[in-house]
């Protein structure tokens, strides 16, 4: 295989730490090598941001006798950027009683997922 075989096809920012490293996935024949990443940590989150790419989901809940109609929530754990619209369809479908306590968990393991949707406030009756 010769060199010019390779090609850039994502540029990944690390951000595991301050600072910023700009890591290349480049395809090498049927392979994805990373290059730029200048130690471990950074390697695995390029891996990981290529190959499944996750986040943390931030939206709201509806609240019913709350001060406020809606309680902002997100998970305590990033999920799959391929089932955040599914997690979203299934919070759209919750209601919640206040009061409600910041971190309280609202979903148990969302989508079966090992994260959970919890209180980014408090929230008091109204
Ligand atoms: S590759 Fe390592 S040094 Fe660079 S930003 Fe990521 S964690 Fe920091």
């Amino acid at each position: 295989m010769s060199e010019s075989s390779a090609s850039v096809v994502k540029v990944i920012r690390c951000i595991v730490c301050p600072t910023g490293c700009q890591i290349q996935a480049i395809q090498k024949g049927s392979d994805i090598v990373f290059e730029g990443y200048t130690c471990k940590r950074g390697l695995e989150y390029a891996q990981q941001e290529y190959f499944e790419p996750k986040r943390i989901l931030t939206t709201t809940i509806r609240v019913k006798n709350g001060f406020l109609p809606l309680i902002p929530v997100r998970t305590d754990k990033p999920i799959l950027k391929e089932k955040l619209s599914d997690a979203l369809n299934e919070i759209a479908k919750i209601q919640v009683n206040a009061p409600i306590k910041m971190g309280e968990i609202l979903i148990e393991s969302i989508l079966g997922l090992e994260s959970n949707v919890i209180a980014s406030r408090d929230l008091t009756e109204k």
